[in-house]
């Protein structure tokens, strides 16, 4: 017997919960992925979870980034000066 909608299982609706986060699902997985989370506190609870811990991820990234970043990024300058500069 065939079914003409697709139903998720946790088991299949729990390894999509980043790519349903990130809107990499096709519309197909979309729809499914709404419909079992409607229906499923545990893996709602996973979603929530995840969209939060993304943003908090996020802002760390953008407190943290200024001096990291400037520091990886003005060594690579340098490496990459000090390879320009040798003759080939
Ligand atoms: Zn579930």
């Amino acid at each position: 017997m065939t079914n003409s909608w697709t139903r998720f299982e946790c088991e299949d609706a729990l390894p999509r919960l980043y790519h349903f986060i990130d809107e990499e699902l096709s519309y197909h997985e979309l729809e499914a992925m709404r419909d079992h989370l409607d229906g499923c506190d545990n893996c709602s609870y996973e979603a929530e979870v995840r969209v939060k811990l993304k943003s908090v991820i996020r802002e760390a990234c953008l407190e943290a980034a200024p001096t990291h970043l400037r520091d990886k990024v003005s060594a690579r300058i340098a490496e990459m000066r000090a390879s320009m500069a040798e003759p080939v």
